[in-house]
Formats: structure tokens, C-alpha cells, sequence
């Protein structure tokens, strides 16, 4: 079992559970059952491309468990996914959906590839010919998918269609984070980045930070970035620093958001924007803020990063963005960064994929504004336990969301038993 999942990324979740476990004190023989995957699927996908030829792309989703209800999860679309990334996302959206008391286990899939390579058309036959794959694995009630790296609510809509159309009836609740008009719900969109940027605010009160005038740096400009970065500037704070995969821009009296929000929506990239902005996408991490989101890929926080940083609150929009040797850094600063743990963090974006599959599955359909206050008083909630935890055990705040996520499963699974 353990050799199945490997790599540095499902190292670091591996080595965050261990953390927690001793912590908890949890018995060295109940803890594989907690960690590894209850399954993972690996498929081959062939697709016609554009130019005649024919091509195979490798497909995964894991299940980590269904304790609590189905797994729940995002399908990543990048060129480095593989079975050991995809089980770590798994696990940490496990310890996420526990943390705010969903009824899930956790679940996430990917297809290994550059999105940004495919023509539309080959887009399309790549998200309907994964999801034909997945049908005998998913189900309403057994795994319901969303968006993450790479995939949107189009993509969504093909997966919703494709698994539709063998049911031979329409069957929204399969997937989350569609279009709205197609089962989709409002405030899907900027869901996670609305809850990063609701927390940073939460962090700023807890430090006497005054959100007007203070300044921010966002990496990663996609979903959950450009919709932080609208959230922070609507209530004063100053973007100083956005990137992407193409380009890393700097300026300490501010950036337009808006307007780079639009040039993202016509090319798809921030590169091009500006010559005189342009900043190393390291040392841009660096750069003095009072709020650093990185909202892109994991790892992008090690050890060496974490020595040089120059901000007060780490929000992390990504999931994983942090490495465990960073936490320990962190941990022995006497500047005392603020961090907001990941599976606390980008919450919202589960949270209110919750509530669409609520919707689907009641074919009842709410306002925006009670989706938006829904999801603020569940983001409060586990904000208030994280912080309660953390200052009653003397922990970190990602031990202590971790603790409550990991110690949910466990008491379920005690409950239920060891079948047989
Ligand atoms: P997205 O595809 O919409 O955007 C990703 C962004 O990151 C793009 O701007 C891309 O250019 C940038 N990027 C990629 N590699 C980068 C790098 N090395 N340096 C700087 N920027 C880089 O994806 P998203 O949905 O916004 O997801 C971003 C992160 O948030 C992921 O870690 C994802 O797992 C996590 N997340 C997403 C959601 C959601 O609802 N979409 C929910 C929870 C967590």
C-alpha cells in the first residue's frame, strides 16, 4: 500500500498526518486506515485530436474514504499530475470536509496534461471521454466532482452532459461548479476566493490590521486568485503583487485588479501586461505585505522561502501551498506570521459546492445573498474552533484544523466499526 503512493507531494501529506496523529496520540496501528485511499482509479483516455491523429492521456481519481457520505473533490487538468499528488489532494479535501462538518470523504482526479495545448474541440472529447471512464467509479452518492486546476464551469457542464446522457435522465448533482442555468449555483464562482479574502479580513481584525491601506500579494491569478484579490480591494486593501505561470508583476503603490481580472479573461495569461512591473517569481513571494495568498500550486512556501518572507498573514488560497519543513521555520520566527491553514481556507469553495448539491438534489434553487451568508456563518464556525483550538492546545493553526478534520473521521469510523 504504501509504495502505491509516492512523490513529494503525497510525502508532505503523509508527513502532516504523522504530525497530527502523534498529537492526537492516535494508536500506530489505526493510523494507515485513516490515511490511505479507500480507492484509486487509474484510466487510460484516448481522444481524436484536431489534426486526425489520435492520442492517449493518463486519467486518476481518488476516493480516500466514504465514511461520512461520497468522496468530494476537484478534477485538476495539468501536464504533472500523477496517482501520489492526486491521493494527497484526496486526503487533505478529507481533513477540509471534516473541518466544516460536510457530509463527504474526500476525493480528487486530474488528467495529466496542458489545457492550455488543446484546441476547444480536443478539450471537449478529453472532459467527456474521462468522465465516460468514471461512470461505473462516481455517482451522486458516491462521488460528485468540481473544478480545480485547469477545469471550469464548461468543463463541468461536459462532465454533467456526458454522465447524463448514459443515465438516459439529466442528473446535476454529479458534478459541482456548473454554470449556473444548468444546475449550477449562484456564488459558486468566487466562492473560494470570496472565503480567502473573508478569512484574511478575519486574521487582519485578530492582528489590529486596518484593511484600508494595507497591501496584499496574490500568486496564482485564476479562480481563486483574481476573485481574492477583487475580495481584499473591495473592503481597501492595496494588491501590490499578483502572478501567474507566465508573469510575476510588483508595484508597492498597487495594481489595477480589475483590469488585469479582464486582460486574464480576453488572453487567458497575464504575460504582456507590463515591462515595468515585471518582478522573479521568487523573490516576488518575498516582497514586503501585510497579506500573502498563494493561490497556484503546491510547494511553492519551503524552508528557504519561509526564512525570507515579509509578510504578517499567510492565507492560503492553494491547497498545500506550505511544506513542513516551511511550518517549522514559520514556527521558530519571533515575528509570529499568522497563518490560515489551507483546509480552513479555501473552504469555500467546497462549502458552497455543498450547498449546489443540496440544491440539485432538492431541485430548489437559493438567492445569491443567502449562499453568500450561508457560506460567511460556516467559514466563522471553523475559524472560531481553529483559533479556539490552537490557543488551547498551544498549537499551530494547521495542527489544530488538521486535529479537528482528522479526529472527525476517526470518531466516524470508530462509530461505524471495522466491517467484517
Ligand atoms: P486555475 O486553473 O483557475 O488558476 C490557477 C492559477 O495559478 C493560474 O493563474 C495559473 O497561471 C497559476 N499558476 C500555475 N502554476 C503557477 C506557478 N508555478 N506560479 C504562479 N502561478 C501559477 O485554478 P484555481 O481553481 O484557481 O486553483 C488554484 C489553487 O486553489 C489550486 O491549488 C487548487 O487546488 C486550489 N483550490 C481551488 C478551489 C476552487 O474552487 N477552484 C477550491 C479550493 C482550492
Amino acid at each position: 500500500m504504501k509504495s502505491l503512493y509516492s512523490g513529494p507531494v503525497f510525502q508532505m501529506a503523509r508527513d502532516q498526518f504523522h504530525v497530527i496523529a502523534d498529537h492526537l496520540e492516535i494508536p500506530e496501528d489505526h493510523r494507515d486506515r485513516l490515511l490511505y485511499p479507500k480507492r484509486a482509479i487509474v484510466v487510460s483516455v484516448p481522444i481524436h485530436m484536431d489534426d486526425g491523429r489520435q492520442e492517449v492521456f493518463a486519467g486518476f481519481r481518488v476516493q480516500h474514504h466514504l465514511t461520512l457520505g461520497p468522496a468530494k473533490g476537484g478534477t485538476r487538468f495539468a501536464p504533472n499530475v500523477d496517482i501520489g499528488e492526486i491521493a494527497a489532494l484526496a486526503v487533505w479535501m478529507s481533513w477540509k470536509c471534516a473541518l466544516a462538518d460536510l457530509p463527504y470523504g474526500g476525493g480528487k482526479g486530474g488528467v495529466a496534461v496542458d489545457p492550455h495545448a488543446l484546441s476547444l474541440n480536443e478539450l471537449e472529447n478529453l472532459s467527456r471521454r474521462y468522465m465516460q471512464e468514471m461512470i461505473p467509479f462516481v455517482g451522486p452518492r458516491v462521488d460528485v466532482m468540481a473544478p480545480d486546476m485547469g477545469t471550469n464551469e464548461q468543463i463541468m457542464a461536459w462532465f454533467m452532459d456526458t454522465y447524463s446522457m448514459y443515465q438516459g435522465v439529466t442528473v446535476p448533482e454529479i458534478v459541482t461548479g456548473k454554470p449556473v442555468g444548468s444546475g449550477g449555483t449562484l456564488g459558486r464562482r468566487e466562492a473560494t476566493g470570496h472565503g480567502v479574502a473573508f478569512l484574511a479580513f478575519r486574521a487582519m481584525e485578530a492582528l489590529e490590521i486596518n484593511p484600508v491601506g494595507a497591501t496584499a500579494i496574490i500568486q496564482g491569478f485564476g479562480n481563486v486568485g483574481s476573485h481574492a484579490a477583487l475580495g481584499l480591494a473591495a473592503r481597501g486593501v492595496k494588491i501590490v503583487g499578483v502572478s501567474d505561470h507566465t508573469a510575476a508583476y510588483y508595484d508597492a503603490d498597487g495594481l489595477p485588479v480589475r483590469e488585469l481580472c479582464d486582460r486574464v479573461a480576453k488572453t487567458g495569461e497575464l504575460g504582456g501586461w507590463s515591462d515595468e512591473a515585471v518582478i522573479g517569481a521568487r523573490e516576488f513571494l518575498e516582497q514586503p505585505c501585510d497579506v500573502l495568498a498563494p493561490c497556484a500550486v503546491e510547494r511553492v512556501i519551503d524552508a528557504d522561502v519561509a526564512r525570507r518572507l515579509k509578510c504578517r498573514i499567510i492565507a492560503e488560497g492553494a491547497n498545500g501551498p506550505t511544506t513542513p519543513e516551511a511550518d517549522r521555520v514559520l514556527a521558530e520566527r519571533n515575528d509570529a506570521i499568522f497563518v490560515i491553514p489551507d483546509i480552513l481556507c479555501n473552504a469555500g469553495g467546497v462549502i458552497v459546492s455543498y450547498f449546489e448539491w443540496v440544491q440539485d438534489l432538492q431541485q430548489y434553487f437559493w438567492s445569491k445573498d443567502e449562499v453568500m451568508d450561508r457560506l460567511e456563518r460556516a467559514l466563522d464556525r471553523s475559524w472560531g474552533m481553529v483559533v479556539a483550538r490552537a490557543k488551547r492546545d498551544l498549537v499551530s493553526n494547521r495542527t489544530a484544523a488538521m486535529a479537528i478534520g482528522v479526529e472527525r473521521v476517526r470518531k466516524a469510523k470508530q462509530s461505524r466499526g471495522l466491517f467484517p
